[in-house]
């Protein structure tokens, strides 16, 4: 058994070696950095950093089955995804076809961590926790075990290629330093959920990984990569920009009101109004820009559509409450700068809590052009007429997850009855829903399919 899981050893420490040749020259005056003259050993049994390591371990068995164990699966095959391992914080997608000196950057880091780390593994040759436990099978990824086996634990090889990574891409992209440095540390931390690390292999780890990195910056090969990653990497953040910054041109801003639009009150006096976007209570935590007034305004054939749709939740006992009707694309355009500052999360915890603050572009919850600013869609929900009440709909307006889907999983029968009763009000009255929020509804026969206007909404 025990040659057999050598040879296993020896073929991927040869493959290793084999994968960085071609960035980082075997010949390339850089050494790896000492890590047997500075690292203590790993704890030895008694001592109380061991004692720690088992706690850690005992007390991490509980994630087994949970979104953060499924988390810790996923990043134990991290080397076969360093083009998504980073996708949420680092905010753009990297490939070989528009990113090539970024993925041959991050391999030559990936090999450089092991050429760091091997030594002191192969040293130490530290034995896994669930080897120690005697629990095979235990951990998130049960087919790797048999090669972890013989694998030293000590420092972990994940946690300094995800820290190592981590460094590097915060260089690269500054404004996002916090978030990739977050996602670099977690990457140690699903070790430790996984079962196949103790908390000392991922603290030694990211000690050992971060003077690694600082040796890079003494490569030319390695600074000739960052610069041209750097270079690669503001390209697509300028051309993924450029829409917005061509869009702010053609919007004109004008103060009038287009002879077209009315106010939704005019028309359907009874519905309430709780323009979100007035008020500080939404998604940016302020008022949004182009909002003058805590007013509702809507091309006039939806404003009668809307109008007839009052009537109809009227006859059932509900009135409308409009959280949003017509919105300026300035607004839109305070929405996407919004985005792109990731230090401002003031309101995730009610309107975001599950989804990174970087991903809200790519996962269309914000676009650089709204439905809104042609004038006829509104987002909306039902009070009941007798209590004041707005109906349960499972989640709260603008909630940022797949909740707040119409066909969420997860809602109670009370919750989709009342989604339901919403849409067959505004379908009868010509709106259609959109699959993916519940408040929201355009006129399925718009007036203006092609016009973003940008009047602010005023008193
Ligand atoms: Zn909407």
């Amino acid at each position: 058994m025990i040659r057999k899981f050598l040879v296993l050893i020896f073929c991927c420490h040869f493959f290793l070696a084999g994968h960085s040749t071609p960035i980082l020259a075997e010949n390339s005056a850089l050494n790896v950095p000492p890590l047997l003259e500075f690292l203590p050993p790993p704890p030895g049994q008694g001592e109380i950093d061991a004692d720690r390591d088992i706690a850690i371990y005992r007390a991490t068995r509980a994630e087994r089955g949970g979104g953060r164990w499924e988390q810790a699966v996923f990043d134990a095959a991290d080397k076969e995804r360093l083009e998504v391992l980073f996708l949420d914080s680092f905010g753009l997608k990297i490939n070989r076809e528009t990113t090539p000196a970024t993925l041959d950057l991050l391999s030559l880091v990936t090999g450089y961590m092991a050429k760091t780390i091997n030594p002191a593994k192969d040293h130490y040759k530290r034995v896994r926790p669930f080897v120690y436990f005697e629990a095979p099978g235990s951990t998130c990824a049960p087919g790797d075990e048999e090669a972890l086996l013989d694998n030293g634990s000590y420092p972990s090889g994940h946690s300094s290629r995800g820290w190592g990574l981590a460094l590097v891409l915060a260089v690269i992209s500054p404004e996002r330093q916090g978030a990739i440095l977050k996602r670099g540390y977690e990457l140690g931390e699903s070790r430790v959920i996984c079962g196949v690390h103790w908390q000392s292999d991922v603290e030694s780890a990211r000690l050992g990984a971060s003077v690694a990195v600082l040796q890079l910056h003494n490569a030319p090969e390695f600074l000739r990569l960052l610069e041209e990653a750097r270079m690669e990497i503001g390209r697509l953040r300028s051309a993924a920009a450029a829409p917005v910054a061509k869009l702010r041109q053609e919007a004109p801003v004008d103060s009038g009101i287009p002879a077209d639009f009315v106010r939704v009150t005019d028309l359907a006096p009874e519905v309430l109004l709780d323009i979100r976007y007035y008020s500080a209570y939404n998604f940016v935590g302020t008022r949004v820009d182009g909002y003058q007034a805590p007013a509702a305004f809507l091309a006039r054939p939806a404003a009668q559509a809307l109008a007839r749709a009052a009537e109809a939740a009227e006859a059932r006992g509900y009135i409308l409450k409009i959280f949003d009707a017509y919105r300026p694309q300035s607004a839109v355009d305070h929405f996407v700068r919004w985005v792109a500052d990731m230090k401002d999360q003031k309101n995730k915890a009610i309107f975001y809590p599950a989804v990174d603050k970087g991903h809200l572009f790519e996962k269309n919850y914000i676009a650089a052009r709204s439905g809104h600013s042609r004038g006829a869609a509104v987002d909306l929900t039902l009070v009941e007429r007798s209590t004041g009440q707005e109906l349960d709909m499972g989640t709260p307006f603008d909630f940022f997850g797949v909740k707040s889907h119409h066909a969420a999983a997860g809602l109670t029968r009370i919750q989709a009855a009342n989604r339901k009763e919403l849409s067959s009000i505004m379908e009868a009255a010509g709106f259609r829903p959109y699959a993916e929020e519940w408040w929201h509804y355009s006129l399925a026969d718009e007036p203006h399919p092609d016009t973003y206007f940008n009047f602010p909404v005023q008193p």
